[in-house]
């Protein structure tokens, strides 16, 4: 199958469109039996290619039948872009078959498929194709305006195939319009054109068209130049139809320069090339000017060639060709001499007149008609485009609605995690707060720790670990500053004997290990109530709360027993100790300790190592008040 497309493409290629049609006909038939989706894209496209090449062989009816055929493929796969592109040439075959209404239906069905999808190359011919149609109804800015879109496209995509084209089809519609100059700078367009971007037979199209502006505007030497131009180009394509059609204008053109004889000889021409593709259109296109300018030159020979374009005429059935042959003829006997043959032209004449007149109100009946049609589809096609733009708006809004949902969703996102942040925040906040509460809770222990150590240093005597003589003072002074003064507190005085003797013999450092020697055991020989101070030097004093003087005397006693029998590095020593008690008269703290002291001396002064209690005595008073 994929042999025989590619032949049938190759006959296609070398303008052999008969055998190109049955091949493609071959290779559909192999694609009908298949049923998969690819196979029938394939047949779609097969039935298009025999469309086309039935197109070339102006076959019309089929060429539809072929359009329909692949219509109805791409309709059933529902392939849009085909589908769309199908219906535009379905609509040009249409047009030829004179099916106008139905063209335009396929044309804005096209143009309606073409504005829901992504094919800007296939709207634009689409807009091609309705701006032949338009212009063939005689809505001449309707086709303008199609033709200007088709021509946009093309420019903005540098297709110069298509700009020639639309120039081409625009030229045409100002031809029509009757303005030349716009008609004529359309079709210079297309001729300006790099050579090899252009199809020749569009550039043909062109180079003939203007030819026949110049010969109606009287340019006979351009217009001879370009009508050759255009010939030459026929010749190439083997397009022998349009040679004849262009010889036929060559012709016209020698005719208008009233050289006759050399118009005669482009028309003979021209008939033969007509007469080699059988056809009949041109073999009278070339009959009647050929006949008209034989009138002048061999009587006999024009009315014989207007006999058979009359012929012609009668036999494709050409109302207008006939009227065309009939009046010449009627010209022609009438120089003849042959009056009655003449008058019976004329009749005929009068009578065709009237028919074609008719026919020509059925013509223009049908044009208002498929005109009026044709305002009714674009009225449908507008309503389409607003419901498409109301389409468009609501999806906008439905676009819109999904952004503010998105935005919606972001922002509880964000809350989500700003309450997720806030939760981390005040979670770091507690664990710094703990940290802070930590680290002030050790500072505050710390300074508590420091502060305990700080009372323990103002308090205390750093060599012995006793307590030192200001806290000392302040505890008594706390007893005799809060009466009642108790009765039964006792106060010790310590003095170590001979302690210089001590510290010369031994050393200081010496000295210092006995003096902690001894305020351990007094610590030793005391209750934890009790009050053991360093009161200055080798001297300690001992405050005994709820201590009777018998009870301290005998702690006293016991103390200077163990410091007697206290041996460190061998060496050994005494002391002496004064006691007294609140249970005598001392009422100030100084008279407590001046009391201790004296009784201290009187042990002293008794040989010392021995204790002594504070007795009232006159002279003891007298001394201890004198200054
Ligand atoms: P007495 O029996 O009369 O009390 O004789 P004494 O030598 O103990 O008398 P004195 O008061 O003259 O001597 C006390 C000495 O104690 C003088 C001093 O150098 C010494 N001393 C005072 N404080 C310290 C101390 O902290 N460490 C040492 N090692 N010696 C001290
Ligand atoms: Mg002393
Ligand atoms: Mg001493």
């Amino acid at each position: 199958m994929e042999a025989i497309l590619a032949v049938a493409d190759e006959h296609y290629r070398l303008k052999a469109y008969q055998q190109a049609a049955q091949k493609y006909l071959s290779a559909a038939m192999l694609l009908e039996t298949h049923d998969d989706l690819s196979s029938k894209k394939r047949l779609g496209i097969t039935y298009t290619d025999i469309a086309q090449s039935l197109k070339r062989l102006k076959r019309r009816e089929e060429t539809a039948d072929y359009y329909r055929k692949a219509l109805a493929v791409f309709t059933e796969i529902d392939n849009k872009k085909y589908m769309a592109r199908t219906l535009n040439t379905l609509a040009e075959a249409e047009r030829y078959l004179g099916n106008f209404e139905t063209a335009l239906n396929h044309a804005t069905q096209s143009l309606k498929i073409h504005s829901q999808i992504d094919d800007p190359e296939g709207e634009a011919k689409a807009h091609m194709g309705a701006a032949i149609i338009y212009r063939y109804i005689e809505r001449y800015q309707a086709s303008l305006a199609h033709a200007r879109s088709a021509f946009v496209y093309f420019s903005n995509v540098n297709d110069a195939s298509g700009i020639a084209k639309t120039s081409n089809e625009i030229g045409h519609i100002y031809i029509r319009l009757g303005q030349f100059d716009l008609a004529r700078s359309f079709f210079s367009n297309t001729i300006k054109l790099p050579r090899s971007k252009v199809q020749a037979r569009t550039l043909a199209t062109a180079l003939r068209e203007t030819a026949v502006i110049d010969l109606n505007t009287g340019n006979y030497e351009a217009a001879a130049r370009l009508a050759e131009q255009a010939l030459a180009i026929y010749k190439d394509e083997k397009e022998i139809e349009k040679q004849s059609h262009t010889t036929r204008i060559i012709g016209d053109i020698y005719r208008a320069k009233d050289n006759v004889s050399s118009a005669i000889g482009y028309y003979r021409q021209s008939l033969s090339l007509a007469q080699q593709v059988k056809s009949d259109k041109q073999k009278i296109d070339a009959l009647i000017p050929l006949g008209e300018a034989l009138l002048t030159s061999d009587l006999p020979q024009a009315l014989l060639v207007l006999s058979d374009a009359l012929a012609l005429a009668e036999k494709t059935d050409s109302d207008e060709y006939q009227l065309r042959a009939i009046a010449l003829l009627r010209k022609g006997e009438k120089l003849s001499g042959n009056i009655s043959r003449s008058l019976d032209y004329a009749e005929q004449e009068l009578e065709l007149s009237e028919t074609i007149h008719n026919q020509e109100s059925a013509k223009q009946l049908a044009i208002a008609r498929a005109a009026l049609h044709s305002y009714k589809l674009e009225l449908e096609l507008e309503g389409l485009r607003k419901r498409t733009e109301l389409d468009r708006l609501a999806l906008e809004k439905k676009n819109n609605e999904i952004a503010i949902a998105r935005s919606k969703q972001q922002i509880s996102e964000l809350e989500l995690s700003k309450s997720r942040y806030a939760k981390f925040t005040l979670s770091l906040l507690l664990t710094l707060c703990t940290i802070a509460a930590l680290f002030i809770f050790r500072r505050f222990m710390l300074s508590k720790q420091r502060n305990k150590e700080l009372d323990y240093l103002a308090s205390h005597d750093p060599l012995t670990n006793c307590y030192n003589r200001r806290f000392l003072f302040e505890s008594l002074n706390r007893v005799f500053n809060s009466p009642p003064v108790p009765n039964n507190l006792s106060f010790i005085m310590l003095d170590i004997d001979h302690f210089k003797t001590i510290n010369d013999t031994y050393g200081h450092s010496a000295g210092d290990r006995v003096l902690q020697g001894v305020a351990k055991i007094l610590l030793d020989n005391v209750e934890e109530n009790a009050i053991v101070a360093r009161f200055g030097g080798e001297e300690f004093c001992i405050v005994l709360p709820n201590t009777n003087l018998d009870n301290a005397t005998t702690i006293a006693e016991d103390i200077r027993r163990d410091v007697e029998g206290y041996v460190l590095d061998s060496i050994t020593l005494t002391c002496s100790i004064g006691i007294t008690s609140t249970a005598g008269n001392a009422t100030t703290v100084s008279e407590l300790i001046d009391q201790a002291d004296m009784a201290l001396f009187d042990a002293k002064s008794e040989g010392r190592n021995k204790v002594t209690v504070w007795r009232d005595n006159e002279q003891f008073k007298g001394a201890r008040t004198a200054p």
